[in-house]
């Protein structure tokens, strides 16, 4: 990724692709204390727009502020520079990538005198778990690793440290040949996939784990709205791992995963095997409204004027 034409933002400015490095004892490197995002632009029907950029901006800083990891640029600056670096890049779709980290002035785990850092990339990026994952539905399976406990790291950051614990999740069924796991939490209930959250269909309602161990994901927040407009009804709570191979459907969500249908867990089929009508409904919606066909949805797009 890092021999590439382009531009990156970084501290304030925007610096050539290759040129976007930081030293080897940048202190986020060795002991993983630092947040991002993962957001998204869509070449929308009226020009190439970011998808829930507030809302993402707003996670970052709170993310932040969970870390005490004091901004070194208020929220409007870093809006502003998302939407320059989709510019520079002349990026008609892409993920962006803002991240936060802590410079390299000391080892030690003492990090309140460190400097703060902000870096955002941005790339075109198609289907996460694929194009033929989001027709015809993933197989996942549970991992052996348990999701973080909510007082070990803190679930509601975006963080760089939660990831190994998705590396290791993914890693281990991905050798086997699934597409993505599910993790559980550690009372043993379902919590989220490695860089998704979970929604089941069962009888017509959708039902999605509780926001304790799992991420407060934007698709999934998206998800929650389009449904109610859609008069179906959303039940969040603890969710079995059988619940999960007894459903009618099961999707994931997420920004690098949008809408992707499950039609397999632990070997169980998930109801016909297939992306499921509900899910099909609301992927349709999705889609509909990140490409700005959805008027009452403007309001979750914010356009980047490319020339
Ligand atoms: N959970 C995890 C662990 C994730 O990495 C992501 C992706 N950011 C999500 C859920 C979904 O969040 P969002 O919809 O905001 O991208």
């Amino acid at each position: 990724m890092a021999d590439r034409d382009g531009f990156i933002w970084q501290d304030g400015k925007l610096v050539p692709w290759r040129e976007a490095t930081t030293h080897v004892l940048t202190h986020t490197l060795h002991y993983g204390m630092g947040v991002f995002e993962g957001v998204r632009a869509y070449k929308a029907a009226k020009g190439t727009a970011i998808f829930r950029l507030e809302e993402h901006t707003d996670r970052l800083f709170n993310s932040a502020k969970i870390f005490q990891m004091k901004m070194p640029w208020d929220k409007a600056t870093i809006i502003e520079a998302q939407k320059e670096v989709v510019r520079a890049n002349k990026l008609e779709s892409c993920y962006i990538r803002p991240i936060v980290f802590y410079g390299s002035e000391a080892m030690g785990i003492a990090a309140s005198t460190l400097s703060v850092h902000v870096a955002i990339a941005a790339w075109p990026w198609g289907a996460y778990l694929g194009a033929e994952g989001m027709e015809k539905g993933i197989r996942i399976k549970t991992s052996s690793f348990t999701r973080h406990h909510v007082n070990i790291n803190m679930c509601r950051s975006k963080s760089v440290g939660t990831y190994t614990n998705s590396i290791l999740a993914h890693q281990e069924v991905a050798q086997d040949g699934y597409d993505e796991a599910l993790l559980l939490d550690v009372d043993g209930y379902v919590a989220e996939g490695a860089g998704e959250n979970i929604f089941i269909v069962k009888g017509g309602k959708l039902y999605t784990p509780d926001l304790t161990s799992c991420l407060e994901g934007i698709t999934r927040s998206s998800v929650l709205t389009l449904a109610d407009e859609l008069g179906l009804q959303v039940i969040q709570k603890r969710i079995t791992r059988d619940e999960v191979y007894c459903a009618d459907e099961a999707f994931f969500t997420g920004t690098a995963a949008e809408i992707t249908p499950i039609r397999e867990l632990d070997n169980r089929q998930i109801g016909e095997g297939r992306r499921g009508p509900i899910t099909t409904q609301l992927q349709t919606l999705f889609f509909d409204c990140v490409n700005g066909r959805v008027p009452a949805h403007e309001d979750w797009l914010s356009y980047v004027a490319l020339d």
